[in-house]
């Protein structure tokens, strides 16, 4: 059936009478009609506009995927760059920790309080609902980590630094030479420990060191510091103590004369000639006897001569005072 159409009015040719034939419709078939043109419209722009957000990005689409795809491979790198600068970080932890740390007395700082402690799934929360998710976690967290390990790091630094200035200072007033020229170390006499008393002939604590030398000998402050005490002590004869800060005091015994500048509050430094050897006091022959003490405490002087003697040196003298069971007193 071929229908003409002219604005709202339909005809038909009839092929019996050979005329057009006005055709009238109904409301209702008109409504249908459109019902149906429309719809199919719909389907039609619904397939293709599916078709096109499957299918077809548009380019600002495509520079975002681009965009996207190059960020994530910048964080992989950033995440490598991370776990080398952590890297070197952990090295740097390890030498201060095991050497400066230990070097300048200091106690090592624990692991947990070096990278902190950052939980990992409150923390990073907000980077959950993204696709590149773990690797943007992961450097966040490595990121927290390095920034704390500097921060702690950098603080240790400096608190080595004013150690190491410190113990510059420390270094120069600590007792750390033999108070008598003794290269060869034949002055060495007795050592620190139990001996047999030379005059009484009983065991008692040698609470110092025994360098035998001629009368007239020079005797050294084995440190900075100050005399505190010239003059007879019971027992020690002519005595001068010397203290060093730092705890530490030395003690030089059975003295024959004092160097004309020494007095009690004057200062010395390290290698100035105090005084000279005798046998004043308690003593069996011309002698020095040397004590350093910390903190008022009698220490082993052979550890006080570490700018002195090499360790085989050490070695030498250690035989030579325990084997000597003579002492001068
Ligand atoms: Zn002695």
């Amino acid at each position: 059936m071929a229908l003409l159409k002219s604005d709202n009015t339909h005809y038909q040719f009839n092929k019996r009478t050979l005329k057009y034939e006005r055709v009238e419709h109904t409301w209702k078939y008109h409504f249908k009609r459109a019902i149906s043109v429309l719809s199919l419209g719909l389907i039609f722009g619904a397939a293709f506009f599916l078709l096109f957000i499957f299918t077809i990005q548009s380019p600002n689409e495509k520079t975002l995927a681009a965009e996207n795809e190059r960020i994530g491979t910048q964080y992989e790198l950033l995440s490598h760059q991370l776990d080398d600068a952590i890297e070197i970080l952990d090295i740097i932890q390890e030498r201060d920790d095991n050497f400066y740390r230990v070097m300048l007395e200091a106690d090592s700082i624990p692991t947990a309080l070096r990278t902190g402690n950052y939980d990992a799934t409150v923390r990073y929360r907000q980077w959950d609902d993204m696709r590149t998710e773990s690797i943007v976690k992961e450097s966040s967290m490595k990121m927290d980590i390095l920034n704390r390990m500097l921060y702690v790091q950098s603080n240790s630094f400096d608190e080595l630094i004013s150690l190491a200035k410190q113990s510059e200072d420390k270094l120069l007033h600590v007792p750390a030479i033999q108070p008598v020229l003794n290269k060869d170390l034949k002055r060495t006499a007795s050592g620190y420990g139990i001996r047999i008393d030379p005059i009484y002939k009983t065991l008692r604590f040698h609470e110092g060191m025994d360098f035998a030398a001629p009368t007239g000998t020079e005797i050294y402050a084995t440190g900075n510091g100050t005399v505190v005490s010239v003059g007879w002590k019971q027992g020690y004869g002519n005595c001068i103590v010397i203290d060093h800060g730092y705890g530490y005091s030395t003690v030089y015994a059975h003295i024959s004369k004092f160097q004309k500048s020494i007095r009690k509050g004057i200062k010395v430094v390290r290698g100035d000639v105090i005084a000279y050897v005798g046998s004043t006091g308690k003593s069996t022959g011309p002698h020095l006897h040397y004590e350093v003490r910390f903190k008022g405490k009698a220490q082993n002087p052979q550890n006080y001569y570490f700018l002195d003697l090499s360790p085989t040196e050490y070695d030498e003298m250690v035989r030579i005072s325990a084997n000597n069971a003579k002492m001068f007193d």
